[in-house]
């Protein structure tokens, strides 16, 4: 097995689809905060290229101008690849061009055409981390393209994300990490559940509501709006039930409320590629109640850090609810640090970088000639 043998420099491309922490980028927010924060820790030389109005305190960060992307998500497999006149995206890119002789390894966040379509038109290296399962045709196609192309350079969360494209023998699955300091566990819940994520129809959070409304027990609703009309509709449905939509709160102040809840409830339509909620609620000591489907199932010991439940079965949720008292809080931390710390993404990112031949084969930054 290749291994790195000298620091980086790495130069890390953000979501076009919202400011880091706005929350629009959903879970690629914090990945990528906290791959930076994994890789520096190791000595990797980081920067952050990302739109304008991000925040991301501790690391050097690029402001690109331009306008913000829209998510494909239900845009339907036959979506054309669009982009607007001044678009945030091209412009992140086109600065890369210009400085990817500074860098050893350029890495991408974005799940956008343009970046897999330039990656051939590049110098240097680039890594791609596909953030979704499988959505439109043409992405499939050209990130298909770069795999063969470009071998090792394309990594996901999870296996099940991987299952969803045609190439996913040629995908890596990385899972994902978190800096667990920032995490305290929390022995003793309130009685309340959670549900954390962005309020999107493939969040599925009407499921939760549901089984909130079944059992009586109050359900705490953390997350972005992103899909208003559809927030609405759930709220038309369910107008007594037991819920209470708290706002989106930043890392430290979530961990802090998501901690004392019995349990997160995780309730997606689609093929989650990871779920960067359920590793934060295990490191609070949280059991997950997930549908088996997706990165959840893979992330949720069933019987140990929470229970796996028959997809798209509220009274499956209902009945895992019954059984949360089976589930030892300190287990569902105890797995968090094992599988989902710093160190152990950085790892697994090394390992990583180190198979992309472009690195394999570059000569530490001092013995370079020319
Ligand atoms: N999140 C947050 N504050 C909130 C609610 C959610 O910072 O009030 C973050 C959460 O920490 C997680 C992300 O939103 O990183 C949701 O990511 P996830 O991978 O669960 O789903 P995605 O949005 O990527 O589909």
């Amino acid at each position: 097995m290749p291994v790195l043998n000298h620091p980086l420099n790495l130069l890390l491309l953000s979501t076009p689809v919202g400011p880091l922490g706005s929350g629009l980028g959903g879970g690629v927010e914090l990945t990528l905060h906290n791959i930076a924060k994994a890789l520096s820790e190791r000595g990797h030389g980081v920067k952050i290229v990302a739109p304008v109005g991000s925040v991301c305190p501790s690391f050097s960060l690029v402001e690109i101008p331009g306008e913000l992307q829209t998510t494909v998500q239900s845009e339907g497999r036959d979506a054309w690849i669009t982009l607007p006149p001044d678009p945030v995206l091209a412009n992140m890119w086109n600065y890369a061009r210009q400085v990817q002789d500074e860098y050893d390894l350029l890495l991408n966040f974005a799940y956008d055409w343009l970046p897999f379509y330039l990656t051939p038109f590049f110098q240097r290296p680039i890594a791609h981390l596909v953030s979704m399962g499988s959505l439109t045709n043409a992405m499939d196609r050209i990130i298909g393209q770069v795999a063969l192309q470009f071998p090792d350079t394309i990594a996901v969360h999870t296996q099940a994300q991987a299952d969803t494209f045609p190439f996913s023998e040629r995908c890596r699955p990385i899972g994902n990490g978190l800096d667990l300091s920032l995490y305290q566990f929390c022995p003793e819940p309130a009685d309340y559940l959670g549900w954390v994520g962005r309020i999107a129809p493939e969040k599925g959070l009407e499921d939760a509501v549901a089984a909130a409304q079944k059992t009586g027990v109050l359900l705490k609703i953390w997350g972005v709006l992103q899909d208003v009309p559809y927030w609405h509709a759930i709220c038309d449905q369910f107008p007594n039930g037991p819920v209470r939509y708290e706002g989106f709160l930043p890392t430290q102040e979530l961990q802090q409320e998501l901690g004392k809840c019995r349990a997160l409830l995780m309730t997606p339509r689609w093929v989650e590629a990871f779920g960067n909620v359920a590793i934060e609620a295990i490191a609070c000591g949280v059991p997950v109640i997930a549908y088996r489907r997706g990165g959840p199932a893979e992330i949720i010991t069933d019987g140990k850090t929470g229970w796996l439940v028959e997809p798209d079965s509220v009274d499956g949720l209902v009945q895992a609810i019954a059984r949360l008292d089976q589930i030892d809080r300190y287990v569902c931390r105890q797995q968090a640090e094992a599988e989902y710390s710093l160190a152990a993404m950085g790892d697994r990112l090394e390992q990583w970088f180190a198979e992309i031949a472009g690195i394999r084969n570059q000569e530490p930054e001092g013995e370079r000639s020319g």
